[in-house]
């Protein structure tokens, strides 16, 4: 993130999305520097247009992300919040639709998940990711059920990610990995592509390696960068390593102990490495808006015993994760710019097969 002044050009620019960490060198500030005037003086400009246009309806580009610029410069982060504290109950006190009581963050400006679209959507960015490691690389994890979900974690710096999109110069390692799930085959993912919701939704959980771990990352405008997998419901379950993960969840109990095992992370990307992109938050409380969202547009298919088994890991009191489930309602996109890696004119039933 650079600054100049208020106005913060963290990714309005390419010259402008570098990890650089303070004392600038001079080059470096001279191109933020004109970068951020030029950005002040759009921002100006759009300005002068809602003033002239009430009903600003903006499509392109350009306008809608220079008509974001607001919410942008109010970060929100906050504090940790206990796994204990909120639930997934709609009417509920601690429920989703009040969640903003617990964290303010979760009323903010740019918050996940949201629907996403190729309509009004940048499609065709020339973006990539590319790992530092084999796809078949094996790394060591812990995970346990921490009464929301399980949490799959890894020892430091052993998965490394670079070429995140608008994270130029950055390099984000793989901390976590956790899914979210639903009861019914559509309603158990938390982004939905095209009005399409899943089953399930895997997330893997990168942090900005110039912090020392997730906790600090979840502050920083530039922290994590979250790779979303879609799980459809469908006869079988081709992955290998999915099955894998879904046969480790199924062993945790309520308050079970840590279970060690080895894992392959990077064989849960799906075959085709297309993907939406936006700026948004955590999905639960504190609901911190320091997350870069990848979601990759073909999901994985799992059977519906695969998917029972998500649906069924236990919470305290005799319940399973399905009797609320852990899925955010969908939220405000705000006129965010979502973009994609590939043509907006692609088909997205390409990816999907008939459900069962
Ligand atoms: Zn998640």
């Amino acid at each position: 993130m650079m600054q100049n002044g208020n106005v913060i050009c963290h990714d309005a620019y390419p010259i402008c999305q570098g990890c650089f960490s303070p004392p600038l060198n001079s080059l470096q500030a001279v191109e933020c520097s004109s970068c951020c005037v030029s950005f002040q003086m759009e921002t100006l400009s759009v300005l002068f247009v809602i003033f002239l246009r009430p009903s600003h309806g903006f499509t392109s580009y350009r306008s809608s992300y220079t008509y974001n610029a607001e919410p942008r410069l109010r970060l929100c982060t906050a504090g940790s919040v206990s796994k204990s504290s909120f639930g997934y109950n709609m009417y509920a006190s601690n429920g989703p639709l009040r969640w903003h009581r617990i964290s303010t963050c979760c009323g903010g400006a740019k918050q996940s998940p949201v629907p996403l679209s190729t309509r009004g959507a940048a499609c065709g960015q020339p973006y990539t990711l590319t790992y530092s490691q084999s796809q078949a690389a094996s790394v060591s994890s812990v995970t346990y059920n921490n009464g929301q979900t399980a949490t799959m974690t890894f020892p430091k710096r052993r998965l490394s990610l670079s070429d995140v999109p608008r994270r130029q110069g950055c390099t984000f390692l793989l901390g976590e990995i956790h899914y979210h799930a639903g009861i019914t085959g559509d309603t158990g993912s938390e982004h939905w592509l095209e009005h399409t919701g899943y089953g399930a939704e895997v997330h893997l959980v990168h942090y900005n390696r110039k912090y020392s771990g997730i906790v600090e990352a979840t502050s920083k405008p530039d922290g994590l960068a979250v790779i979303a997998i879609l799980i459809q419901k469908a006869r079988t379950s081709p992955n290998s390593e999915l099955r894998r993960y879904v046969r480790l969840v199924s062993r945790l109990k309520a308050n079970d102990a840590k279970l060690r095992t080895t894992i392959r992370p990077l064989l849960l990307l799906p075959h085709s490495k297309e993907f939406f992109i936006y700026e948004g938050s955590l999905t639960s409380p504190p609901c911190s808006e320091s997350v870069l969202w990848v979601v990759m547009r073909q999901p994985l298919q799992l059977s519906s015993r695969g998917l029972q088994m998500l649906r069924n890991l236990p919470r305290k009191g005799g319940r399973v994760l399905a009797t609320y489930t852990n899925v955010r309602p969908e939220q405000e996109l705000n006129n965010r710019l979502v973009e994609t890696n590939f043509p907006c004119s692609d088909n997205l039933d390409a990816f999907n097969t008939p459900n069962i």
